[in-house]
Formats: structure tokens, sequence, C-alpha cells
């Protein structure tokens, strides 16, 4: 039985801005999300998150229609789970970007029936949380401070809106590592420990062959945008400096750019082929490499020293992408 589809405008949590600045375990600028650093609770809660109850409130993170697809149904119909969907993602970049990607998740929040909550655009924030992470690959700490963020808020709002838990479609795709994206939504669950507040952040494989397969199906079936990139500035970037040494042509945006046409999923067995685990494998080991400049990073910092005055324009505009793919 398809419910009544809610569409609201989320009331951020009071104590945001105090999250929002915050930077969980980043001392001095060591990478901590590695899984000899997680504790004694956390483990106990990664291993430890059985599947809610039926009918149970789960909050779900999503980021993107695509990622969200075959978890939805899986929860919805097979596990009867009462959901809403989530969507706080101010780390896609450019804002076209982001509202082409919100608008498919809504069209399909919609069709099954199932609540969204359109959370913010609070892009200058997310800029801000991760200055200094600029050049990190993905994968690095940069990604732990945008888990952390996107899950304080996640958690914020299902504490406050009754919901005993919470997931994220991030931990669906291969280009993510899922024991980092699960260490995030761990960390935000244990803000409320203390607080008298039951909410768990729900631990699950949605990465099984099946799942996986059946994501790409739903993707073929619902003709989903098809992104071409993670979604911040810096992975956009990066995409773009492996696809000309891979000789592939740059990122599309909304299909505007090169005029090539707005990419939609088409084929199961092609799409699949694009995110196989060896073209993963390959554009981590360039990236990690600095994509065979390993001067990069100190470029970086020395350009940072002459003129910080040169980066302040990123933060300022959503929507350019020339200023915030340096
Ligand atoms: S690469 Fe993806 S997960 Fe990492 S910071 Fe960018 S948007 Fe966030």
């Amino acid at each position: 039985m398809v419910g009544v589809t809610k569409l609201e405008v989320a009331a951020m949590p009071g104590d945001r801005d105090v999250l929002k600045y915050v930077q969980l375990r980043y001392d001095n600028d060591e990478l901590v999300c590695t899984t000899d650093e997680v504790n004694e609770e956390e483990n106990f809660l990664f291993d430890c998150t059985p599947t809610p109850p039926p009918r149970s409130k789960v909050l779900l993170h999503s980021c993107c229609a695509p990622c969200s697809g075959a978890m939805v149904e899986e929860m919805r119909y097979l596990m009867d789970l009462d959901i809403t969907i989530f969507f706080y993602n101010p780390n896609i970049h450019p804002k076209k970007e982001y509202e082409i990607r919100k608008e498919e998740n809504i069209k399909y929040a919609i069709k099954h029936g199932i609540p969204f909550v359109d959370c913010d655009y609070d892009s200058e924030a997310w800029f801000k949380r991760m200055i200094g992470f600029e050049l990190e690959p993905e994968r690095g700490i940069r990604c732990s401070a945008c888990f952390d963020m996107r899950m304080e808020v996640t958690a914020a709002y299902a504490a406050e809106h009754g919901f005993s838990y919470f997931t994220t479609t991030n931990a669906t795709s291969r280009w993510k590592d899922e024991h980092q994206v699960n260490l995030s939504g761990v960390r935000a669950a244990l803000l409320y420990k203390d607080k008298g507040v039951p909410l768990k952040f729900w631990v699950y494989n949605w990465r099984t062959d099946a799942m996986t397969r059946r994501k790409y199906q739903v993707s073929v079936d619902e003709k989903f945008y098809k992104q071409e990139y993670c979604g911040c500035s810096y992975s956009l970037r990066d995409s773009n400096i492996w696809r000309a040494q891979q000789g592939i042509p740059k990122v599309k945006i909304g299909g505007d750019t090169a005029g090539l046409g707005t990419r939609y999923f088409e084929n199961v067995d092609a799409d699949e082929a694009e995110e196989s685990q060896q073209v993963v494998d390959a554009f981590f080991k360039d990236a990690n490499d600095h994509f065979g400049d390993a001067k990069r990073p100190q470029k970086y910092k020395l350009a940072l020293q002459k003129s910080s005055a040169v980066f302040a324009d990123r933060q300022k505009s959503a929507d350019n992408v020339d200023a915030n793919n340096w």
C-alpha cells in the first residue's frame, strides 16, 4: 500500500551551528578513519546493528536516486520499514548538479509514496569544513569530514523527529569505503548516546552482488540521470584530471558540457562495467599517486601561502565551477 507523499523543508536542528564547525578527530591532519582506530565501542556497534523490526521508522540519508533505488525497494517492500528519505548533500557541486540529483530523487520518492525531506544546501558551510583537505584523494580525510557532516545533520534530524534508526545510501557504491561511511554514521549516533535518545545508525551490507545488480537494473528501468563524479568540486576536478589522462571526455554536468547530451542509465551490463572493481581500483591507484604529479600537494601549499585570497572566492558561489575546481 503506497503511503501519502509528504514534501517538506527540514527545520534545521537547534545545535547545528555547533555541529557544523566541529572538526571531529582530525588532529594534525592525520587520517583517522582506519579500522584499527575504531574503538571497542564502535566495533561493537558495527557488529551489532540488526535489521530494524518491521514498521520501524528509519531515516534514509540519500545522496542520489541511483544509489537509493534498490535500497528503497529492499527496505520498503521486503523489510516493511517505514522509511523517510532525507536529502542533505551540501557537498554536491555545482548547484545545477545538486538540483538535478535532488529532482531525480524526489521523482522516485513520489512514485513510491515515500516521504522526502529536502534539507538545506549549505555549501558555504561544507567548503569551510573542508578547508585544508582540498587535495586529499577520495576516501581520504576530506571524505571522512564530508560523511561526518552529512551524518551529523541526518542524526540530528532523526533524533528530533522520533526516528529510532538512520542509515545512508553512501555505503552502496563501490567508489566509497563502506567502513569509512559507516564509521561516520556510528560516530553521529554516538553523539546522542548520553542524551537519552535511542538512536542507532543501522549498518547493513548493501553491496552484495544481487543488490549491486538490482541497483543498476532500477537505474536503467527508471532511466535515472547518470552522474559522473562523486559530487564535490574536488572530486569533479580529480575526475577530469583522470579522464584527461585516460583519453575520456570530461565530466558533463547536466548534459550541457561539450554538447554531448545528458547521460542516463540505459544498459545494466555497460553501466555496471563502468563501476567495475577494476576501474575503481585503477582510479584510486592514480588518485593516491596525485595523478603522477608528486609535487601537487606542495604546489598547492605554496600557492595557498602566497595568496589565500586566490582561493577565497571558491566559497562564495555554488555555481562557479571554475573558481571551485582548483
Ligand atoms: S569525494 Fe565525495 S565523499 Fe569525498 S568529499 Fe567529495 S563529495 Fe564528499
